[in-house]
């Protein structure tokens, strides 16, 4: 009788030291960082140097992975962005031509606009690749902008010499550099700025490093 007594205040006292273990699992440092749960392994690994279980360390590089920028991407990256740039360029140009001034800031807006589009068109895809077309998109995007202003100026000016020309006339193409070495200013070096650093942005790719 006394020996089932004692048998019986041992298995009281593992369940005591197993309720134990298994609070300071739950309250101690072991969980994951991401899913906070206690499914650490043997090996713990971590991200950006907190430790996470190895379900939500292989759903980060699944991400990861998407974000790797296939050659297809860039191509309707590029066919969005450009889109973009030209949205945020008619944008330019038709207040430019309404007030009759360059409202430069509006360059924040082009780049966004192109940096978006990149986004959009890549599909996940990120990476500094992506972020070099959608700057080299926003530039564009501001010539765009000063090609449209100046081209409708041009087709009203000869227009009244009674000469009927398109936008994208030869004559009209021909100007272009010299209107853009005319015009040139310290400001251009402003809108660059915006439009870039607008678009670079966007499409910049998560920082993770998995140890
Ligand atoms: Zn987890």
């Amino acid at each position: 009788m006394s020996d089932q007594t004692a048998v019986g205040a041992q298995d009281a006292d593992r369940d005591a030291i197993a309720e134990e273990q298994h609070a300071s699992a739950e309250d101690g440092g072991a969980l994951c960082a991401i899913c906070q749960s206690n499914r650490l392994g043997d090996s713990i690994r971590a991200v950006n140097g907190r430790p996470a279980c190895d379900p939500c360390i292989a759903q980060i590089e699944r991400e990861l992975a998407a974000q790797r920028t296939p050659g297809s991407a860039y191509a309707t990256a590029a066919g969005v962005g450009i889109v973009g740039a030209l949205l945020g360029a008619l944008v330019w140009a038709a207040i430019e031509i309404a007030v009759d001034l360059e409202v430069g800031y509006v360059a924040a807006l082009v780049g966004l606009l192109a940096g978006l589009g990149v986004k959009l068109g890549a599909r996940g895809s990120r990476g500094v690749g992506l972020q070099c077309l959608a700057a080299g998109l926003a530039i564009f995007g501001l010539l765009a902008a000063k090609y449209m202003a100046m081209a409708h100026f041009v087709v009203d000016y000869v227009r009244q010499d009674g000469i009927d020309i398109g936008h994208f006339d030869a004559i009209v193409f021909g100007v272009f550099p010299t209107y853009l070495g005319d015009t040139a200013s310290e400001f251009d070096v402003l809108w660059i700025i915006l439009a870039v650093g607008a678009a670079y942005r966007i499409p910049k790719k998560t920082a993770v490093t998995i140890s």
